[in-house]
């Protein structure tokens, strides 16, 4: 008897193989294009005590006052799934003795956990693709880091997104502008939502990048950072826009983007797509400079991002391959023994083969169509004594009698 079949939980996906297909071509064009600006991959906890979370996250964020998946271990410790990478990265940056070993460049890519409401590119285990820069302060840096993140979305053949960077001061000058920003929004408490007028008090910021229309038209006179950055920011943002115009890599200054974590400063920047409805942000990020400190560390200054996984490969093109190179048909019991081996020798050239295991020949050619395979080797009597394979061009449905070898040179170019 058949029960009740047990579903996944809500907001956590399965990653079929079509799905993970995309999955992989985003991690690769990520390794790709981190590894030509000297990236290294770290690969970090997936759990982490909670503590780290709440200490560098901030307790008036999002994630930390209701995302957080944590619980109380069978030892008493209080342990979190990681909503984020940097929180750990920094940990292991400390842990590992690396504060003096210059700057450090790193990627990881894995699962993140947030408990929020299930939606189109809202997940509650979602993967990201991380990237963090310890040690590197300059302007310059930050138009590398970006001009990084810009050339491997460029690299994944994503059109019509928008890079938008903006300034979030440092603890010069954004206590000063976070007075003035409450004074306005404490004029237009009625028009705010309800959570907006929450934030006013706890993280003022916050409001700025609310998705309620009524606060957005309520925020359009409201102050800018970039108005009121102290000297030393100033001269930080217009070295970053100079960077990025010498890389020509284009951008949009927006002056509501504020990071939903609570550590960062200065640079902050997004990469947008129409294309998602609300979810539309697929890569954010920005430097964190007091972060290390925070968590017992030198003041080490430092910038990175985090890509949405999920969200890059629904942007991916339809050009997913499925089909494999080559499905081997085997025409009678003589002659399966020199079909296994001429599937070993396609292998062994780094062909991807499926054997179709022999028997009727209707049903292996059914399964080769199956496989989506761009070449049949029929094997029969006649190709063994002869040593060699009819290949068949699914395509276009030539054959041609070829050895080995040259069935290999044909199918890899
Ligand atoms: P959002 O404003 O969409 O909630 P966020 O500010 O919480 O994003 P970050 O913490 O900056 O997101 O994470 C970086 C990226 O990770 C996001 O831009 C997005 O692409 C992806 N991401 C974040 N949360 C989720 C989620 N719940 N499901 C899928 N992807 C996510
Ligand atoms: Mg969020």
């Amino acid at each position: 008897m058949a029960g009740k079949s047990l579903q996944s939980i809500r907001g956590i996906h399965d990653g079929l193989p079509d799905e993970v297909r995309r999955f992989q071509r985003v991690e690769q064009a990520a390794r790709k294009t981190f590894a030509t600006y000297a990236c290294s991959e770290v690969r970090l906890p997936i759990l982490e005590p909670t503590e780290l979370f709440v200490r560098s996250i901030g307790e008036e964020t999002d994630i930390v006052s209701k995302e957080m998946y944590s619980f109380i271990d069978q030892g008493n410790d209080n342990i979190c799934l990681r909503p984020e990478g940097t929180a750990g990265a920094v940990r292991a940056y400390l842990q590992g003795g690396l504060t003096r070993a210059g700057a450090q460049r790193w990627y990881y890519a894995g699962p993140m956990f947030r408990r929020e409401r299930p939606q189109k590119g809202r997940l509650r285990q979602f993967q990201q693709i991380g990237v963090e820069w310890f040690g590197v302060s300059g302007p310059v840096e930050d138009a590398e880091v970006l001009a990084m993140a810009h050339a491997f979305l460029t690299e994944l053949e994503i059109s019509d997104l928008r890079l938008e960077v903006n300034s979030l001061g440092c603890k010069e000058c954004r206590p000063g502008y976070r007075d003035r920003l409450v004074t306005y929004l404490d004029a237009k408490k009625e028009q705010l939502c309800e959570t907006c007028n929450a934030r006013i008090a706890k993280n003022p910021m916050r409001v700025l990048d609310c998705k309620v229309a009524s606060c957005q038209v309520a925020l359009r006179d409201a102050p800018e950072m970039v108005d009121h950055l102290c000297e030393a920011c100033e001269f930080h943002f217009d070295g970053l826009k100079q960077g990025l115009a010498a890389l020509a890599v284009p951008y949009v200054i927006n002056a509501r983007i504020v990071r939903g974590l609570d550590y960062y400063n200065r640079t902050a920047f997004e990469f947008v797509t129409d294309k998602l409805g609300a979810q539309g942000t697929v890569l954010a990020g920005g430097r964190y400079d007091g972060l290390v400190e925070s968590l017992g560390g030198p003041a080490t200054p430092a910038i990175g991002f985090a890509a949405g996984v999920e969200r890059l490969s629904m942007l991916l093109d339809d050009k997913e391959e499925r089909g494999i190179d080559v499905a081997v048909v085997a025409l009678g019991a003589d002659v399966l023994s020199y079909s296994l081996t001429q599937a070993a020798g396609l292998r062994a050239a780094g062909l991807s083969v499926v054997h179709c295991g022999g028997g009727a020949a209707k049903r292996q050619f059914k399964m080769a169509d199956r496989e989506s395979a761009r070449f049949v080797a029929v094997i029969g009597g006649d190709e063994m004594e002869s040593g060699k394979i009819a290949l068949k061009n699914m395509a276009n449905g030539e054959q041609q009698l070829l050895t080995l070898d040259e069935v290999v040179l044909l199918i890899s170019i």
